[in-house]
């Protein structure tokens, strides 16, 4: 018997506050808790570009057989390029479809596994939960590096790079490329570059997690972190995610790539990172990287994925600005500020747990605990109320 020995597992906060929002009755409730994309009516929409792809393949796609273990190599070499343009030889890089950005992660910790296990994985303070939850279950080594200021919230750098002295030689720093969950506080490119220093300095290895490029600043602009840390550093690893960008959640589509020293060492690395996903699941998810591979590769397709990408990023951007304007007003100071100043689809805006509780009773807000909200849950017409909550309850 083995079964009745399970415990339950924690359960994880995000979805746990998605099934409270869906039990209150309120009409007037409103969902700024997990992270996906959503248009002005709260809807998650199918992107034209995937629509026109996916039509196409069904009309042109005649074997569902198995592709390779890496996953159709033109899915990575379409994702280098995406991700790393010519920022870098590709030669000297592997690349793995995985199931989602999470499966790139994953897969990253597993080669950190292989390669040294007993090394220490530093993650920013705050991350995403499930970096830390993964790395748990893993059993590696986890240290945190100061990152955000609860104060301000904008980054302390000073603080981020004083945590970063105790890095020891082959340990992992984990970055967000760009559009940090949960703050969306981000570091500069200039500070990008002084972290790759201090990187190179001691020995480590960068794994970039980009999981939103093209919802912060622009498509190529959001990926300048990740090209700069790779023309800085002799080796790097990337694990990207196409569920946001191209707004494929569900099919789990992601790329984790890993830059050698050289090209000569790609055939073991790509040996490697083929083995690993043999070991844990064989052949990776194709549907999605198919159609992210269509569209990269044809300019028609493209184009239409671009303008829609950036209407998505716009209207973002637009909302933060009307709602840092909103909260100026309601609360007569310029203490929120940094909702304007903040990229890609999340905000921590600083609120204790007992007053996101308030706003979520009073007012029937959702936002996830540590006050991290979904910008794109919000739209012109709801901005007001949530200032106006925030106003009223944040002292
Ligand atoms: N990294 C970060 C920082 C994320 O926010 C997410 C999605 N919530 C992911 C990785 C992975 O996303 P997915 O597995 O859905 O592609």
């Amino acid at each position: 018997m083995m079964l009745n020995t399970l415990t339950p597992q924690p359960e994880d906060k995000i979805l746990a506050l998605m099934a409270l929002y869906r039990d209150d009755p309120r009409d007037t409730k409103i969902d700024l808790g997990v992270g996906v994309y959503k248009d002005a009516t709260g809807h998650t929409p199918i992107m034209r570009a995937i629509k026109a792809a996916e039509k196409q393949l069904w009309e042109a796609e005649t074997t569902k057989s198995y592709t390779a273990l890496s996953g159709d190599p033109a899915f990575g070499a379409a994702m280098k390029t995406m991700v790393l343009a010519d920022s870098v030889d590709h030669a000297r890089v592997g690349a793995i479809a995985t199931p989602g950005g999470t499966g790139a992660i994953r897969q990253a910790f597993e080669l950190m596994k292989l390669a040294n296990r007993h090394g220490t994985v530093w993650t920013s303070n705050p991350t995403w939960p499930n970096h830390l939850s993964i790395l748990k279950f893993m059993g590696l080594a986890n240290k945190e590096y100061a990152y955000f200021d609860a104060a301000t919230c904008t980054v302390d750098f000073d603080a981020m790079m004083a945590s970063l002295k105790d890095v020891k030689a082959g340990d992992m720093v984990l970055l967000h490329g760009c559009c940090h969950n949960p703050t969306g506080a981000n570091l500069t490119l200039d500070q990008y570059g002084l972290v790759a220093d201090l990187i190179l300095e001691k020995g480590a290895i960068a794994l970039v997690d980009i999981a939103y490029q093209g919802f912060g600043d622009g498509l190529e602009e959001d990926a300048a972190a990740t090209r700069l840390l790779a023309t800085k550093l002799p080796e790097m690893l990337i694990a990207a995610s196409c569920s946001k960008n191209f707004g494929i959640y569900r099919e789990r589509t992601g790329c984790l790539m890993a830059m050698s020293e050289t090209a000569d060492n790609t055939p073991v690395t790509q040996g490697t990172l083929n083995f690993l996903n043999r070991q844990n699941y064989s052949f990776p998810p194709d549907h999605g990287a198919r159609l992210v591979t269509m569209i990269l590769g044809d300019a028609t397709l493209k184009a239409d994925w671009m303008a829609e990408l950036e209407e998505v990023r716009l209207g973002m951007l637009g909302l933060r600005t009307q709602l840092a304007d909103e909260l100026r007003q309601q609360t007569n100071s310029d203490r929120f500020d940094f909702v304007a100043q903040h990229r890609g689809m999340f905000s921590r805006i600083g609120a204790s747990p007992e007053e996101v509780l308030k706003i979520r009773e009073e007012f029937g807000i959702y936002m996830v605990g540590d006050s991290r909200l979904n910008i794109a849950g919000l739209n012109a017409q709801t901005v007001p109320l949530l200032a106006h909550a925030v106003a009223k309850i944040c002292r």
